[in-house]
């Protein structure tokens, strides 16, 4: 007999306390742990590009592959870094949330950091099983990291049961950005390659 089994996955976010958020917080330099596999760094690759293409520019990532995850005390500018960590569902910080949630599996977590702390996106490798559901969930922890909370429409990649919702940045995603950030989304050309 095949049984299928269909698994509602979420994110979880633990913000820290806001400053004003200004544009210089979009631009950031990004560290990616070295156990990620080259079609999962496309992926994430990927991700990064929707953002920064469909805001313009506006959002902007440097990015450095094959980071050593122990070394992520040491980050210079800490405040605009951001580290993408491959882990799994032993991960205690995972067990954690798993814990709050009974009716889902957390399938990645966004960590704000501080002025001296680097900011982390924890992605549960043995539970993001396909391509297209890395670069959602990335895209969606990218959000979080952009000061983004949760969306309770389905029409955006901030809705937190990740398969329900969008798997791309919508108009509406680009609304919320800006009330934030003080710009206009009618603006962006959003000349995105596909
Ligand atoms: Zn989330």
């Amino acid at each position: 007999m095949f049984v299928i089994l269909l698994a509602i996955v979420s994110c979880a976010s633990i913000q820290a306390p806001s400053h004003i958020p200004s544009k210089d917080d979009l631009v950031k330099k990004v560290y990616v742990d070295k156990n990620f596999t080259l079609e999962q760094q496309k992926d994430l690759a990927y991700a990064m590009y929707q953002w920064e293409c469909n805001t313009d520019g506006m959002v902007k990532f440097t990015v450095s592959y094959g980071f050593d995850m122990n070394n992520y005390h040491f980050i210079e500018n800490a405040g605009y870094a951001l580290v993408i960590e491959k882990t799994d569902s032993l991960d205690h910080e995972i067990q954690e949330m798993d814990k709050l949630k009974t009716a889902s599996k957390t399938i990645g977590l966004y960590i704000a950091g501080s002025d001296t702390e680097a900011s982390r996106i924890l992605l549960v490798g043995d539970r993001i099983f396909y391509d297209s559901l890395y670069i959602a969930t990335m895209q969606h922890e990218i959000g979080h990291a952009q000061g983004m909370g949760h969306s309770s429409s389905t029409n955006s990649i901030m809705y937190p049961l990740i398969p329900n919702g969008a798997w791309h940045i919508t108009d509406y995603d680009l609304e919320v950005l800006c009330t934030i950030y003080n710009c206009d989304p009618t603006k962006f050309k959003r000349n995105c390659e596909q």
